[in-house]
């Protein structure tokens, strides 16, 4: 049957954009250096350390959020330096990549993906290492689900001659991070997940003396991501910024700060609650071991083959999920609830993947997930 297919983007980033944003977005393009533009620049960043919960610095690149991954490395370290990271997924993968590239002397606290790194893992390693520069995590593993005790990981680096980084490019909005409070160092984000804008911007966070110090001595090859740069002409720019893109930001942290921050969060942990429920009253299991706010990790069933699941979905139903990357392709799906997000986009994931299983042969009750997902909305809304 042929017919309109609407669009649902479902995905762990890009994420839906709030037409509001998209708006502010297609305003003219004015000079970037201008009292008009270095006005918002200002706002834009003020509005962003609102998002890491810092009162430190925040600079935003024009790159994917891995651009701000390697601004991180290049930054902190120096070639030979000793960094402690932690691989549990595509995205640790990455860490590590990145750290190689950079010539760092890495120690790798490798763990089937679906784990989560473990304070106490974090705090054996660097007291093993005690000359370990910094420790590289992932708040939330977008691979694989997961998320970690960012906090309690916190509270035994302080302690350590290491700064913490972290990757909260999926994370940010998503799961609760307080960046100050919980002490954390460093932290990278993007611009196309939590936050609600097209992919773009990269955005790195700093807090603190320890951090800034690696930054000013790192021996690192540098240039368009060198924060000295970005910190001297700040607000300014060294380089054209995306100066779209900020008129965007400041309308998407509008929207945030009207909903609220711990808002944000707590509509994250419902549809993530609602998401796992719905998988598990299909009779699905989660891939994740600690399965976080971000995105749900679903096992594919015996017997069906997962990679028809999201060319379904998403070519006869018009919504986009994720499949599973690198060993994981067509083994788990991954359903998202990050940014622009709100319950009837699960009731909608749901009901595309009930009629996609239902084709390839899996057997259950039609409905049993959308019942499931109903009750805990009608309970906790
Ligand atoms: C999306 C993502 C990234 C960055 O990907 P880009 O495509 O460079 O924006 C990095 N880490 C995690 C955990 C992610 O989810």
């Amino acid at each position: 049957m042929h017919f309109l297919k609407k669009y649902y983007l479902i995905a762990p980033g890009p994420t839906p954009v709030p037409h509001d944003v998209l708006i502010e977005g297609a305003k003219e393009t004015i000079h970037h250096r201008t009292p008009q533009f270095l006005e918002i620049m200002k706002e834009a960043m003020e509005g962003a350390k609102y998002l890491f919960q810092t009162q430190g610095d925040v600079f935003a690149f024009v790159s994917s959020g891995t651009g701000a991954m390697e601004a991180a490395v290049a930054n902190l370290l120096s070639p030979g330096d000793k960094a402690i990271v932690v691989v549990a997924g595509k995205f640790g993968e990455r860490w590590m990549e990145i750290l190689k590239a950079f010539g760092a002397n890495v120690v790798d606290i490798s763990l089937e993906w679906g784990e989560a790194v473990s304070p106490e893992r974090i705090k054996e390693e660097l007291e093993k290492h005690p000359d370990a520069k910094a420790v590289f995590t992932t708040h939330s593993e977008t691979s694989t689900g997961t998320v970690i005790d960012l906090e309690g990981i916190a509270k035994v680096v302080k302690d350590s001659n290491a700064v913490l980084v972290t990757d909260a490019v999926s994370s940010l909005l998503a799961e609760p991070l307080k960046m100050d409070e919980w002490g954390v160092d460093v932290v990278v984000s993007g611009s196309q997940k939590g936050v609600m804008l097209p992919p773009g911007l990269g955005f790195i966070a700093i807090r603190g003396e320890k951090a800034w110090k690696l930054i000013e001595n790192s021996k690192s090859p540098r240039y368009y991501f060198n924060l000295l740069e970005y910190r001297k002409k700040f607000p300014d720019n060294p380089y054209t910024p995306a100066v779209n893109h900020m008129y965007m930001l400041n309308k998407a942290v509008e929207l945030i700060k009207e909903e609220g921050i711990e808002k944000v969060w707590e509509r994250h942990a419902l549809l993530g609650e609602a998401t796992r429920r719905g998988a598990k009253a299909l009779g699905l299991e989660l891939f994740s071991k600690r399965p976080g706010n971000v995105v749900t990790a679903i096992k594919v069933p015996e017997g069906v083959d997962g990679n028809k699941i999201t060319k379904i979905m998403r070519d006869k139903y018009g919504v986009t999920i994720a499949g599973g990357q690198a060993h994981l392709k067509g083994k788990i799906i991954r359903v998202a609830h990050l940014g622009y997000m709100g319950p009837f986009d699960t009731i909608t994931a749901f009901s595309a993947l009930e009629l996609t299983l239902k084709e390839l042969g899996y057997k259950f009750e039609l409905g049993a997930s959308l019942k499931a997902i109903q009750e805990y909305f009608s309970e906790n809304m």
